[in-house]
Parts: C-alpha cells; structure tokens; sequence
C-alpha cells in the first residue's frame, strides 16, 4: 500500500488549521456566552489575568508542555482546551475524508467544516449554559445559503427537494417538540439550529436528514437513561438536546445511508 503524498500533505495542513481553529473556539466558548468579544482583549490567565504569550498559546502543545498549569501563577488550565483543539482537527480530517470519499460531495466541505466548528462550539456551550446562542446559530442562516449554492453551482446538482425534507423533517420534529412541551423538552435554540442542519443533511440525502434525526433522540434516551440508572440525573432534571442533535447529524452525514440501507435489508428479511 502506498500513500499518496499530496493527500498525506493536504491532511497535515488540514489537520494543523484545525487545531489552530480550535484553538479560537475556545475563546468562542468561553466568551459568547458571557457576552464578551472573541476578537479583544487577547487571552488572559483566567487565575492571575497575565496575558498568554504566544509561546505559551501553541495548540495543545503549550498546554502539555505546561503541564495543564498557567506559567504565572501556576493555576489549572482545564483539559478542555487542548480537547477542543484535537476534536475540532479530528473532526475537520473525518469531514474532509467523507467529502472526497465514494458518497461525499467535496464541493459541500467549506460548509462543513464552519458548520463543523460551530458545532464544537455550540456542544460545550450547551452542555456548560444549557442554551445555543444566537450569536452563534443566526450567523449559520446565510453560510448554509451560500455553502449550499456554491455547492450547487460547482457540481451542478440542486438537491433542492431533499433539502427542503430535510427542513421540514427538522422543523416539524424539534418545533412539534419545543411547542407541545412548553419549551422544557427542547429549547428554542435547538428550534432555531435545526433549519441549519436540517438542510445540510437534506442536500446530501433524506436519509441522513432522517437518520440524524433517529440518532439525535435514540443517545438522548441512552444518555438520559443511563444518567438516571447513575443517579446522576432525574426525569425532571434537564438535559440539553443540543449536542445529541449535532452527534445525531453527524451520524446521519457519515453513516445515513448504511443504517437505511441495514433497516431496509432487515424488513426485507423478516
Ligand atoms: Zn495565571
């Protein structure tokens, strides 16, 4: 077997602007939900405010050479970040390895890898605030209409009907959801979040717009259940649907297909 070198070096880059996007989410996740700009100050100790030097500001490679620890005043830096930076590159490398793959559609990659990000964003922010902040999701609006027709006008196909399922499967679903349980089930970020990917997952077909969906609520149950059965949680105790429904799609972009496929065969059978 042998490896191409262009892909080995297209990969590096890639995974390398991931890491440093990563690093930026970050300050996103941090700042965004305390209303802060993500552009100034430059990032600061949160322990003993000393500015970071950009030595100490390397993607992951600075936190472990800290050893998790602020260089001024030694106080902890959480795991969080370096995690955040490897995610989001791992991520952008998945994404990138399905866009050129046999069922991918490479024109559709820039799309992906803002909406990628966003998503590593929107994941721990409401997994920390419990909310999906419209700073973050009203922007997605028009980079999914442009990724979308700069995907249509470079291949020339316009999954317009797929994408407009995909909408309303989502819409349907988690507004249905959002309005008949008064905004305690599903929060109206997550309302606002599902065109986004609703149409994403429609343009590429309707069976990851649907799958995703399926995926989204099954880890919910699992990961409900399973904080219940640890008593860590209770069913009155609320969990944010946000980050099933970004692992939800990307189940439904990487594995849509195959998982109909498998159900079909299996009715077929039975
Ligand atoms: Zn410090």
């Amino acid at each position: 077997m042998s490896v191409d070198p262009v892909l080995l070096l297209g990969a590096a880059l890639l995974g390398g602007l991931g890491l440093a996007v990563g690093s930026f989410l970050n300050v996103v996740i941090y700042r965004v939900p305390q209303g802060m700009s993500v552009v100034r100050p430059p990032s600061a100790c949160p322990g003993c405010r000393t500015p970071i030097a950009p030595r100490d500001n390397i993607p992951v490679l600075s936190w472990l050479l800290l050893r998790g620890r602020c260089r001024t005043c030694g106080s902890a830096i959480s795991a969080r970040y370096p995690a955040v930076e490897v995610l989001n590159a791992a991520l952008w490398l998945a994404l990138a390895a399905w866009a050129v793959g046999p069922a991918g559609i490479p024109a559709l990659l820039p799309l992906l890898l803002v909406l990628g990000s966003a998503g590593v964003a929107l994941f721990f922010i409401d997994l920390e605030h419990h909310r999906l902040p419209d700073a973050i999701v009203l922007p997605l609006y028009p980079v999914t209409l442009v990724g979308l027709v700069a995907a249509g006008l470079i291949t020339g196909e316009w999954p317009l009907v797929p994408a407009l399922i995909g909408v309303s499967a989502w819409v349907t679903v988690i507004g249905g959801l959002w309005f008949v349980s008064g905004g305690r089930g599903m929060g109206f970020g997550d309302v606002k979040l599902a065109p986004v990917l609703g149409a994403t997952l429609g343009w590429v077909g309707v069976s990851a717009a649907v799958v995703a969906l399926f995926a989204a609520f099954a880890l919910g149950a699992i990961v409900g259940l399973a904080l219940m059965a640890a008593r860590r949680a209770n069913r009155r105790s609320a969990l944010p649907f946000g980050p099933f429904l970004l692992v939800g799609a990307l189940i439904g972009l990487f594995a849509g297909d195959v998982i109909v496929d498998a159900y079909l065969g299996l009715m077929g059978a039975a």
